[in-house]
């Protein structure tokens, strides 16, 4: 007979393990809530916690297929050719993508895709978007990293991935940066200091006292990984995230629960947890390894460039009047400024190898 093991709670099991061994790191408990929040459910759309660019309107993902088919013809258009998606979700992107690039069969002929995809309840839903795909014919893997992924060209993409990876967070203190700790107090989960200064990272000059510095340790090391394996490989990661551009403090450590903000230490493991992401960091850390950088650019003025008010009139020509506010109201929400759009706070960065020296509707960064 099968045993089910008793169940225990992120918040009982994180509380015990900070009673015997200490305070752990903002980045531990980044890393074991979301492990949790995501290995346990589909938390997207309207009924989850949030929303993505690609579950707002189909416009998004077909208008990366195109992005990428061009960027493939300027490559010489190698085959086979590996569709790379990092963090999938729901495999919409993947799914509008592949449906765009129908018209550039030669391209569909070259392509397998490969998800790298760490939750088995997210590895499902993407199953069971992309059926058509499979049934077709399509070889679709799922990968627990990049490293899984067969040698040769890549087209990657990640939109809204870089967020979700746990960041370190340091303290201005009077001896130097502290890193900021969760630890217990009355029983409840609190931040708090390491005892001791960090000394091992090249953090910069200390800063104004209680200033918070964040450190995306994770994510520089997935963007120096991407960028050795397309230096070596060929082809183009497009990264698109919440984030900023140059050298920011502060804690954008953010908990969002069924569309509202929430206390990053109340129910652990059952909030979204994000953090902005530091693009210059992320295109320093693909430059070092020899790749090319190009962007950034506003979520907004990249999708103007690749089209979108004609794929969205387009779209419109076969409307009913309802259908047609809310295509008008997709293009608002994933062009359109602060509050309300997502056109200016989301960033678009690619990584690319050394021969791709110019692609569509992003510039190239000076090294
Ligand atoms: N790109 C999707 C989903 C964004 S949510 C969209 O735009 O709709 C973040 C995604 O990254 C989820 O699919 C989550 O399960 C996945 N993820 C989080 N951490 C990961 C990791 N370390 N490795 C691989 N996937 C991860």
């Amino acid at each position: 007979m099968k045993t089910v093991p008793p169940k225990i709670s992120l918040e009982k099991h994180l509380k015990g393990l900070i009673a015997y061994d200490g305070p752990i790191s903002v980045e531990r408990y980044m890393g074991l809530c979301l492990a949790h929040y995501y290995g346990s459910r589909d938390p997207l759309g309207q009924r989850g916690d949030f929303v993505t660019a690609p579950e707002i309107s189909q416009m998004f993902g077909e208008l990366v297929g195109l992005w990428m088919a061009d960027v493939w013809m300027t490559m010489g258009c190698p085959s086979p050719v590996r569709w790379v998606e990092f963090g999938p979700g729901r495999g919409t992107l993947t799914m509008d993508a592949l449906r765009a690039l129908r018209t550039t069969p030669d391209l569909m002929r070259a392509l397998s895709v490969e998800l790298i995809e760490t939750s088995p309840a997210l590895r499902q839903k993407q199953r069971e978007t992309l059926k058509p795909f499979i049934r077709a014919g399509l070889s679709v893997r799922w990968h627990e990293s990049l490293d899984e992924v067969p040698s040769g060209p890549c087209l990657a993409v990640a939109n809204e991935f870089f967020d979700a990876l746990p960041v370190r967070q340091f303290v201005a203190a009077a001896d130097g940066w502290r890193e900021r700790m969760v630890g217990l107090r009355d029983g409840q989960l609190v931040f708090g200091l390491a005892p001791e200064p960090n000394c091992s990272l090249p953090l910069p000059a200390i800063g104004e006292p209680e200033t918070i510095l964040e450190w995306p340790g994770i994510g520089l090391s997935m963007a120096a990984d991407m960028a050795g394996r397309l230096a070596e490989n060929g082809g183009v990661a497009l990264i698109i995230d919440y984030g900023y551009w140059g050298y920011k403090t502060g804690d954008t450590l953010q908990a969002l629960r069924a569309h509202a903000f929430a206390d990053p230490l109340a129910q652990p493991g059952e909030a979204d947890l994000t953090t902005h992401v530091d693009f210059r960091h992320l295109a320093q850390a693909a430059q070092d390894k020899g790749a090319l950088a190009h962007g950034v650019s506003g979520q907004g003025e990249f999708l103007m460039a690749l089209g979108i008010i004609i794929r969205a009139a387009h779209l419109k020509r076969s409307a009913s009047p309802g259908e047609a506010a809310a295509i008008d109201a997709a293009l608002a929400r994933l062009t359109g400024p602060h509050p309300g759009g997502m056109g200016d706070l989301f960033k678009v960065l690619a990584i690319a190898d050394r021969t791709l020296a110019a692609i569509p509707a992003l510039q190239p960064l000076a090294s």
